[in-house]
C-alpha cells in the first residue's frame, strides 16, 4: 500500500490523540481499511475500536459514515471529536427539522469527515437524497454484533444495514466492529457483509489490567458495603439484573452517604441522561445500573465493576466488566454469585418468547456463564477459552489463581458421579444425581427406584449441597454438560471416559472438604 497513507495515520494518532503507537490489531485493521479492504474487527471492550474508523476517516477523502445504535450517546461522541478538532456531526431523531436541514446542507458542503447515524435512518428518503450529494469512503458499523440474532444484543433495525449496503450506488469500504467474538456471530457478519475469513481481524481478548474475582456464599450486601467503603474516591459501576434491585441498591447506598446515581430502562430519558452525565463527569462516583447502561460510554477511569447478579452470557459479562480500566490502569471486576441468580436468569429465558433452538442456546450460554463461577481455572483463561482463544497462560491474580488450598485427587468421587449419570442413562438433573450419591431417602428417589442404583449412598459422607457443588465444578470443567431447557439433565462428555476408565486423574483445589456427616437436605 502507499506508504504515506499509513504514515499519515501514524501522524494523526500522535498529533490528534497524543498516542505513540497503534495497539495490537488497530494497525492491521487501519491498514486494511486504508487499502479499501472490507474488514470485520473484533476487539475486546476498551480495546480501542473507535480509532479504527476515526483515523481512516481523517486520512481518506470524502465522508465516513458511522452506523451506531446509540442515539443517546451520539452527541457525546461527536462533542468529544469536535473537542479534538475533528469535524464530525450526527443525524438522528432528536434533532429539530430545521437543525436537521442545516446539518444536511453542511454535510453536502463537505464540512464533516464523520457523520454518525442510527440504522433506522439509512432508508429515510431525505437521507437517500443526501447520499446522492456526498462521496462516502468508509462505512463503519459500530456494535456490529447487533446485526446477528445470535449476538447478545440483537437489534432488528440493524437487519436493514446489509441490504442498504448492497444497494448503495457508490463503492465504499466497510468496517464492522464488535467485541463479540463468538463463531456464530462472526459467521453471520461475514455472510451479511460478504467478508472473507482472512479479513476478519481478531485481536487478543486478554485484558491484562483487569483482576477478576468471583465471590460465592458471601452476604452480598455486606460484601458490597465493605468493598465500597475501601474505595470511596474511585469510580465504579454496580450492575444488577432488575430495575427493582437497582433501586434497592441505590437507596441503600444513598442512605449510607455514598456518592451514587442510578440508571435503568424504567426511568425517563432525561433522568437517565442526567445520571449518565453525572457519572461520566465524576459528579457521582458510583452508578448502579441494569445492563441498559454502558454501551459506547468511554469513561477511562472506571476502577471497578461489581456484578451484584449473574449476567446471562459471558459476552455480556465481558463487555460489562471490560468497561473497567480503559486507561490501562489496574482495575477490579468482581462478580457476586448466588444460585438464586441462575434460577432467575433461567426463569427469564423461559418467559421469553423464543423459538426452542434459541432457548436451548440461551440456556447453554447461561450454563457457560455459571461455569465461570464454578471453574477452578484461571478466570481470564476461562473467558479467553470461551472466545476460542486457547492458552495455558494464567493471569496470576484472579480469585482462582490466588486461591489458597491444596490440590486434592478427586478421581474416585468423580468416577462415582460419572457412573451415576451413566447408570441413570443421562435422564436426571443435578439434584437427583446428588441425592442418589448421598443416599437420600426422598420420596421421589424411592418412587423412581433410584435407591436401587448401585452408586446409591456411595458419597454418604458428603452433604447433598457439596455433591451438587462438585457437579457444578465438573460441569464448569466440561466433564459433564447439562442439556435441555428448564429442567436440564446431566450428560457425560468426551472428557469423561478417560477419568472413568482410570486413565486420567482429576484434581480439585480443596475448598470442598467432605463435611461432617449431617442431616441431608431432602427438599
Ligand atoms: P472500545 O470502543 O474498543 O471499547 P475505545 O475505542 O473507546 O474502545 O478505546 C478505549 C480507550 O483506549 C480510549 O480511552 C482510547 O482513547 C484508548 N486508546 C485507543 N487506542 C489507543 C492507543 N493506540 N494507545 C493508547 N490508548 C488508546
Amino acid at each position: 500500500m502507499e506508504k504515506n497513507k499509513l504514515q499519515l495515520a501514524q501522524e494523526k494518532l500522535k498529533s490528534i490523540y497524543g498516542y505513540d503507537q497503534f495497539r495490537d490489531g488497530q494497525r492491521v485493521i487501519i491498514e486494511q481499511v486504508l487499502e479499501g479492504i472490507d474488514t470485520i474487527g473484533i476487539m475486546p471492550t476498551g480495546g480501542g475500536k473507535s480509532l479504527c474508523y476515526q483515523i481512516p476517516a481523517l486520512v481518506l477523502p470524502g465522508v465516513t459514515l458511522v452506523i451506531s445504535p446509540l442515539i443517546s450517546l451520539m452527541k457525546d461522541q461527536v462533542d468529544a471529536l469536535n473537542e479534538l478538532n475533528i469535524p464530525a456531526t450526527y443525524l438522528n431523531s432528536t434533532l429539530s427539522a430545521s437543525e436537521e436541514s442545516t446539518r444536511q446542507s453542511r454535510i453536502k458542503e463537505g464540512h464533516y469527515k464523520l457523520v454518525y447515524v442510527a440504522p433506522e435512518r439509512l432508508n429515510h428518503p431525505s437521507f437517500q437524497h443526501l447520499l446522492e450529494h456526498i462521496s462516502l469512503s468508509l462505512v463503519a458499523i459500530d456494535e456490529a454484533h447487533c446485526m446477528s440474532q445470535w449476538g447478545h444484543d440483537f437489534r432488528p433495525s440493524y437487519l436493514s444495514v446489509s441490504s442498504w449496503l448492497d444497494e448503495l450506488s457508490q463503492k465504499v469500504t466497510v468496517l464492522a466492529l464488535t467485541a463479540t467474538a463468538t463463531k456464530q456471530v462472526c459467521f453471520d457478519l461475514q455472510q451479511f457483509l460478504h467478508i472473507d475469513q482472512q479479513n476478519v481481524i481478531t485481536t487478543g481478548f486478554e485484558r491484562t489490567n483487569l483482576t477478576f474475582q468471583v465471590k460465592k456464599g458471601v452476604s452480598k450486601q455486606k460484601f458490597m458495603s465493605s468493598f465500597l467503603a475501601a474505595r470511596k474516591n474511585e469510580s465504579g459501576i454496580i450492575y444488577a439484573s432488575t430495575r427493582k434491585e437497582v433501586e434497592q441498591i441505590f437507596d441503600e447506598l444513598a442512605s449510607k452517604g455514598f456518592d451514587v446515581a442510578c440508571y435503568h430502562g424504567g426511568m425517563s430519558e432525561s433522568q437517565r441522561s442526567a445520571n449518565q452525565e453525572a457519572f461520566i463527569h465524576d459528579e457521582a462516583k458510583i452508578i448502579v445500573a441494569t445492563n441498559a447502561f454502558g454501551m459506547g460510554i468511554d469513561k477511562s477511569n472506571v476502577r471497578y465493576i461489581l456484578h451484584y447478579n449473574l449476567p446471562r452470557t459471558i459476552e455480556a459479562y465481558y463487555q460489562e466488566a471490560g468497561r473497567a480500566g480503559r486507561d490501562g490502569e489496574a482495575s477490579d471486576c468482581v462478580l457476586l454469585f448466588s444460585p438464586q441468580d441462575v434460577r432467575t436468569q433461567s426463569f427469564l429465558i423461559e418467559q421469553s418468547d423464543r423459538t426452542d433452538d434459541r432457548m436451548e442456546m440461551e440456556y447453554k450460554k447461561l450454563q457457560q456463564m455459571t461455569g465461570f463461577c464454578h471453574t477452578e481455572r484461571c478466570l481470564q483463561q476461562y473467558i479467553l477459552h470461551y472466545f476460542g482463544e486457547d492458552t495455558n497462560k494464567t493471569c496470576g491474580k484472579c480469585s482462582n489463581c490466588v486461591q489458597a488450598g491444596e490440590k486434592v485427587d478427586r478421581t474416585k468421587e468423580a468416577q462415582m458421579v460419572f457412573s451415576t449419570v451413566k447408570r441413570v442413562r443421562e435422564r436426571f438433573g443435578k439434584t437427583m444425581i446428588a441425592q442418589i450419591l448421598v443416599g437420600s431417602s426422598n420420596q421421589k428417589i424411592k418412587q423412581l427406584q433410584l435407591n436401587d442404583v448401585s452408586t446409591y449412598g456411595l458419597m454418604k459422607d458428603w452433604t447433598q449441597k457439596d455433591v451438587a457443588e462438585f457437579i457444578d465444578i465438573l460441569m464448569a470443567e466440561e466433564y459433564l454438560r447439562a442439556t435441555g431447557t428448564s429442567y436440564p439433565t446431566i450428560q457425560l462428555t468426551e472428557k469423561t471416559l478417560p477419568v472413568l476408565k482410570g486413565e486420567e486423574q482429576l484434581f480439585i483445589t480443596e475448598t470442598l472438604a467432605p463435611a461432617e456427616p449431617q442431616e441431608q437436605d431432602d427438599v
